[in-house]
């Protein structure tokens, strides 16, 4: 059996029942008798509340309370054969004079409780299941009108009650089994505490009802048909190019409609899910539409992601204390508290300084929200542990979400590439801890520019080939090549992108074919049928073979192939790059290459040239290009130096820690190629011209690490005894270090066109004290993230996922 549940818009008028009582009449023929799930007809529940609302300001209700009346009875009056109307008439009559003794109760008495709130929304979906159970009931003998608050109990917890499963489920089935020869029509939305109260399920919830039918009766499906054809990829009322998705998985539906996608009640999914029934949702105005499936499973949807949804108005309250944010127990304390006076919290995010917490609710929370804030934290408000909570209004969230996104590179960069190039300015991030979703925190008025072109951004059909020529086939360059062959069917049918690499070759041998090479026995071709290297005529039959969308990708750590990137561009040939020479020469290469691709129209991307695959140039170019300016950047931009760091406490020595690193791999063949600083000096340059000054590698002022004897010495054996010969200097850097409660770091900071790379203490407050494993961080601070910096951290080095960021810079070409 299935359960189909019809929204407000499906019972809005006189001529959607009628189309509503064909599904009815069709579905009922079923052996085994379907359940009708309905909501209040349209506005109805909006209406009820406003006029409850207004009588407790001692507005009259009246007017409200006839056109309520006329909404039904003028559909009665259309559908109901006259002779048979009255009986009807008389019974909704019954239901507006108890309304109308509410409202005059709540008039008296000026006041408003959830309790009696509950009471009179009630009335929606009662009037309304029971008008359309007599409508069918001229068609389809045995329909029911059934009341669902006797059969669906809840806890007392008004406007949004906890349903009581066992019980529920208990009651349905018995009614069901009592009532087999019966089409049952049923209030949502509407059920009961213990006491006999009337409770609601929130608002939405009629979805939720229907669940519980579905889940109760183990139906073979749930079906909700509304107004629209399906779960689609944004609100079609707001992104005009949205288009129906086929099907979902519970978890997809569940955080698109937990951010806003209006289309289901995210409750909903939850017996669905835990009985593993698929809801289909449907379009009652277009019934031969086939619905998108919730299921547990979804078919690839040929998109990197399923939807973007999102909710209108939050206000955001920012908490910030040294002295107790960030410290065990606070959060626990903080959305305890929250949770106990039934505030929503929409969405967290920690700062990585740890001593701010930025959470989103409802704006009509956050004034409540901050109350209680400061009631149960007043000590500590007085002590200055805490400073006062601090609302921002008018905010909105957007979520990007679907299941295949962290499977797929380069979606965050996509996000906020559609977000910084259309000048939205991102005000909190939160990528959701189940990776399904990432979702942003923007001005409200800013929302319905930043879902198109985000929607554009994800979902507007690219149809490009690239044509690649790729040079040193190292760690790196295997590894692209491996990411692309696994990679290339999904990147082809779902991203509508093809990559075709058009030429390879190392420092041996190179070959071509303007087809595409085989990705997947390349190394076999390269090595026997390849010809001999020369970077010269690779260069030549690159140009010389005049392929739309070109790129030059240079996975090569030799200064050979920068030689050739200005010819690249002036041959509309974009370059990729993660060699990092070709910007930390001197600052007029770097100008003129940057200066030559942009008057070529062509691409220069090279992500990967500060922190691997990490977001750190993309980021810091996306805050310069929507206007921000970059006051200070702090940076820990060596893995092996914050390795050696991380791990440099407690009993350890440091040639002990250094040692250690270089057995796991971490270091050069020679440890002070990393120590003594000079590649996380090339990052820190071309951070610094990226952000706009012209320096040179001399202006970059570095504090060595180590002593002049390690330097001195002449062989690795020597420099390691040179080492153990100062673990006095260095245990002393620690245990001060450790008896002012700071650690050490490494650390290269930009400001005010300054930059240095100096061995630092920092203490618990610092965003980087925190820090694991060989992890990079960066800190910018910049005109809009002026209190707390914007903070990007992770893994900065390795095969993977340096091959991961050149791959979405090489999908990205041309993307604009
Ligand atoms: P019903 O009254 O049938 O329960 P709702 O108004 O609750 O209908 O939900 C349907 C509405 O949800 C649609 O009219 C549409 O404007 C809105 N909506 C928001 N996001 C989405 C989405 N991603 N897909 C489909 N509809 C959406
Ligand atoms: N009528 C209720 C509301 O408007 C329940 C629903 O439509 O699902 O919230
Ligand atoms: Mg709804």
């Amino acid at each position: 059996m299935k359960v189909l549940k019809f929204g407000g818009t499906s019972v809005g008028s006189a001529e959607s029942i009628n189309t509503l009582i064909d599904i009815l009449k069709r579905e009922s023929q079923a052996e085994q008798k379907p359940v009708f799930v309905l909501s209040a007809m349209s506005g109805i529940t909006n209406l009820l509340a406003e006029t409850a609302e207004q009588a407790a300001l001692g507005e009259s209700f009246t007017g409200r309370l006839a056109d309520l009346e006329i909404r039904h009875f003028d559909a009665v009056k259309k559908l109901v054969d006259i002779h048979n109307q009255n009986p009807l008439l008389t019974r909704l009559k019954i239901y507006f004079n108890e309304l109308e003794d509410l409202f005059q109760g709540v008039l008296t008495l000026r006041e408003l409780t959830p309790k009696t709130r509950d009471l009179i929304l009630s009335y929606g979906e009662k009037c309304s299941a029971l008008m359309v159970s007599r409508i069918a009931l001229q068609s389809v003998p045995g329909a029911l009108f059934v009341d669902a608050s006797t059969l669906v109990k809840t806890d007392s917890s008004f406007g949004q009650a906890k349903v009581i499963t066992q019980l529920t489920d208990l009651l349905i089935q018995e009614f069901y089994r009592e009532n087999t020869d019966k089409t049952l029509i049923v209030t949502g939305f509407i059920a009961s505490d213990d006491a006999g109260n009337i409770t609601t399920l929130g608002r939405g919830g009629s979805d939720y009802t229907a669940a519980l039918f579905g889940a109760a009766l183990n139906a073979e499906a749930i079906e909700i048909w509304t107004d629209v054809n399906g779960m689609m990829t944004a609100d079609p009322r707001i992104v005009k190019k949205a288009f129906s998705l086929t099907d979902v998985t519970y978890t997809e539906a569940m955080e698109l409609s937990y951010f806003g996608a209006k289309v289901i009640y995210p409750p909903t999914m939850i017996p669905a899910f835990l009985k593993q029934i698929p809801i289909v949702i449907k379009n009652t105005f277009e019934p031969e539409f086939e619905g998108t499936v919730i299921s547990g499973k979804a078919q690839p949807s040929g998109h990197p992601i399923k939807g973007i949804s999102s909710i209108n108005q939050i206000s955001v309250i920012n908490l910030t204390g040294s002295g107790m944010v960030g410290k065990a127990g606070f959060s626990g304390r903080l959305f305890s508290l929250l949770a106990r006076e039934q505030i929503n919290v929409i969405l967290i995010t920690q700062s990585s300084s740890e001593h701010t917490i930025t959470f989103a609710v409802h704006p009509a929370d956050a004034p409540k929200a901050k109350a209680l804030i400061e009631q149960e934290f007043e000590l500590e408000l007085l002590a200055k542990k805490l400073e006062a909570a601090h609302i921002e209004d008018d905010l909105a969230v957007l979520a990007v979400v679907g299941e295949n996104m962290k499977q797929t590179p380069g979606m965050s960069g996509k996000l906020f590439h559609a977000l910084g190039r259309n000048g939205v300015n991102v005000r909190a991030i939160a990528q959701g801890s189940s990776e399904y979703n990432i979702s942003v925190i923007i001005s409200a008025n800013a929302l319905s520019k930043a879902l198109n072109a985000v929607h554009d951004a994800f979902f507007t059909e690219l149809n490009k080939t690239l044509h690649a020529f790729c040079l040193g086939t190292g760690n790196i360059g295997k590894t692209l090549f491996k990411q692309l062959y696994n990679h290339s069917k999904q990147l082809r049918e779902k991203n509508k992108i093809q990559v075709k690499i058009a030429g390879i070759s190392n420092s041996r041998k190179m070959t071509f074919n303007a087809e595409g090479l085989s990705l997947q026995n390349w190394e076999q071709n390269l090595n026997e049928k390849g010809e001999a290297a020369n970077i010269d005529e690779f260069f030549d039959r690159m140009v010389g073979m005049n392929l739309p969308n070109c790129v030059f990708v240079d996975n090569t750590a030799s200064p050979l192939p920068v030689a050739f990137y200005e010819r690249a561009f002036k041959a509309n040939i974009s370059v990729v790059t993660c060699n990092k020479l070709a910007n930390s020469s001197g600052y007029a290469q770097y100008r003129n290459f940057k200066d030559t691709a942009i008057q070529r129209g062509v691409d220069f991307f090279y992500e990967t040239n500060v922190g691997a695959g990490l977001p750190i140039i993309s980021t810091l170019k996306n805050l310069m290009v929507s206007g921000d300016h970059v006051q200070r950047m702090e940076a820990i931009l060596s893995g092996t130096i914050s390795f050696i760091f991380n791990n440099f406490k407690g009993d350890a020595s440091f040639h002990d820690v250094v040692k250690m690193a270089q057995e796991a791999g971490y270091t050069e063949p020679d440890p002070r190629d990393d120590l003594r600083g000079t590649d996380f000096m090339r990052k820190v340059l071309i951070l610094s011209r990226d952000s706009g000054y012209p320096m040179e590698a001399s202006d970059i002022q570095i504090e060595n690490i180590l002593p002049q004897s390690c330097l001195d010495a002449q062989t690795v054996p020597d420099f390691y005894a040179a080492l153990k010969a100062e673990d006095a200097y260095f245990n002393e850097l620690k245990e001060r270090a450790e008896r002012e409660k700071k650690v050490l770091r490494y650390i290269g900071k930009l400001e005010n066109g300054k930059a240095v790379i100096s061995l630092q203490m920092v203490n618990e407050n610092h965003p980087f004290y925190m820090m694991s494993g060989a992890d990079n961080i960066i800190a910018f601070t910049t005109d809009r993230y002026y209190e707390r910096p914007m903070v990007v951290k992770g893994p900065g080095a390795g095969a993977e996922v340096t091959a991961a960021g050149v791959f979405a810079d090489l999908i990205n070409v041309g993307a604009n």
